[in-house]
């Protein structure tokens, strides 16, 4: 567990763009709101309104796309978030996954990671060797090894041996699986297991809005392939995995790749690397793409007692497989296409807010709005709109002045906004309005559909990057 969270750059790339403005859009369009508002919320835990959820389900279904659809090579795994407590020793979590929790012994008695407070002294260039509390300078207790697991207990009775956790990661119900899936997948190696799934730790020091919170949302490959293939495919993961994010939008020089250094490495890892994100809060971890060698079959093979390995069924060698692990958080995702996409300019004297996200990713794709609520225009509108949903995630709005709509739509990232006008009602034409270009152009209302199509599946490019 390592970051460099705290390496502060916070001019974000130049942008305006800062979290409390992602923040503040998201509360405004109900992309994402405080847990159990009305009790006064839980603290860094996080509920998704409508936008949100598809927003996050869009990231999710293009990592599917990508990883699974497009390629002969992974398939599909949901495996319960409650496992087998055994699951925990095998993988070394119960003894080893933990983080170094400090204590403010001073007035504010707040708790830090230790590790990230030495990361950020040396970011600033300040000595180490006497770290105290960047809150109000007080001293601190020594560092404590915390495990962050969840524990909870199965079943009526809390009883020895009924402990049980909430899975801190979704790549162990993969190594569990690993016979199963390749007793059916009919694959032979090099293959990957993918899968989507909620993982939960008890960080010490959640925050930065849905960047680090208690609960949140894996998406994790564990592709397993023959040991002396290992290093070639962590390379080709990491490429594939860097060109994802750039293919959906976020610039290039908002992303870097940065190798894991010996004593960050985890117990498993024989060589990791970060693609971290120029985040407002500066350059922290998105996606952890690591080689984690034969580690986790063979010790759940050991605590299991089962046989893991993999006969090659050309050579007839049999050798426990070596996985490459792309593991990206779906709400680390999300946030960093929102921040990647913010914007603001000035049209008329009227300031823009939008996100000019990718069109695969929007949340809505097309707004159908009539310019006036009356002479037929609605009816006309809403024709057209239960053209385009079965098609695609739209909406009709008939609500408030032209421009109020517009700026809504903007707000949520819609890429494309039909009009509907007196001009409709006279040759069945409409206008297509541009997220990006404010491009107003003419078109038959029977090719709105056919265009929309053609233009959610044509290549995209960030018009933040002309
Ligand atoms: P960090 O160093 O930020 O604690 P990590 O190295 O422990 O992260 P991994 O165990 O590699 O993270 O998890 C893989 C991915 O899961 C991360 O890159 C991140 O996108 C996501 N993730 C991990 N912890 C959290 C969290 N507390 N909240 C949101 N996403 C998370």
């Amino acid at each position: 567990m390592s970051s460099s969270e705290t390496s502060q750059n916070p001019a974000a790339g130049g942008d305006s763009v800062t979290m409390d403005k992602i923040v503040a859009l998201c509360k405004r369009r109900g992309f994402i709101f405080q847990s159990s508002e009305i009790y006064g919320g839980l603290a860094s835990t996080y509920d998704y309104g409508h936008y949100g959820v598809l927003l996050k389900n869009n990231v999710k279904a293009e990592w599917r796309r990508a990883v699974v659809q497009e390629r002969d090579d992974v398939v599909l795994l949901d495996a319960a978030i409650l496992m087998h407590p055994k699951t925990w020793e095998a993988s070394g979590h119960l003894e080893g996954f933990s983080d170094p929790l400090v204590q403010c012994l001073g007035d504010c008695k707040k708790r830090f990671r230790h590790d990230h407070l030495v990361e950020a002294l040396e970011a600033e260039g300040k000595p180490t060797d006497h770290v105290v509390c960047p809150n109000c300078g007080g001293e601190l207790s020594e560092p404590r090894q915390f495990n962050l697991m969840f524990e909870t207990n199965m079943g009526p009775v809390k009883e020895e041996g009924s402990t049980i956790y909430l899975r801190p990661e979704t790549a162990q119900g993969i190594f569990v699986n690993f016979k199963n899936v390749m007793q059916f997948a009919r694959k032979k190696l090099p293959m990957g297991i993918a899968q989507i799934g909620k993982s939960f730790r008890n960080e010490i020091t959640p925050g930065n809005f849905i960047f680090r919170t208690r609960e949140f949302e894996q998406m994790e490959i564990e592709y397993f392939c023959a040991p002396d293939d290992a290093a070639t495919k962590h390379e080709e993961w990491m490429a594939a995995r860097m060109q994802w994010y750039v293919d959906l939008g976020i610039r290039p020089d908002h992303l870097m790749l940065r190798a894991h250094g010996d004593d960050e490495l985890s117990h498993y890892s024989s060589a990791t690397s970060d693609i971290e994100y120029l985040f407002p809060m500066g350059w922290s971890e998105l996606e952890g793409i690591a080689n984690r060698g034969n580690f986790d079959l063979t010790q759940h093979a050991k605590f299991s007692g089962e046989k893991l390995e993999y006969m090659d069924p050309q050579t007839n060698e049999r050798f426990m497989p070596h996985v490459i692990e792309p593991s990206a958080g779906a709400d680390r995702g999300t946030l960093a296409f929102m921040v990647d996409s913010y914007d603001e300019e000035e049209v008329e004297g009227r300031e823009r807010v939008m996100l000019r996200l990718h069109p695969r990713l929007a949340p809505v794709k097309a707004a159908v709005l009539p310019l006036v609520n009356k002479d037929g225009q609605p009816e006309k509108a809403r024709a057209l709109y239960e053209e385009l949903r079965p098609l695609m995630q739209a909406e009709f709005d008939t609500g408030g002045s032209i421009g109020k709509r517009y700026r809504r739509q903007d707000e949520i990232g819609t890429p494309w906004g039909i009009t509907i006008d007196h001009q409709t009602m006279e040759d069945d034409t409409v206008t297509l309005r541009d997220r990006d270009s404010l491009d107003q152009s003419r078109l038959p209302i029977a090719e709105v559909a056919g265009e929309l199509a053609r233009r959610l599946a044509a290549p995209w490019q960030s018009p933040k990057l002309s």
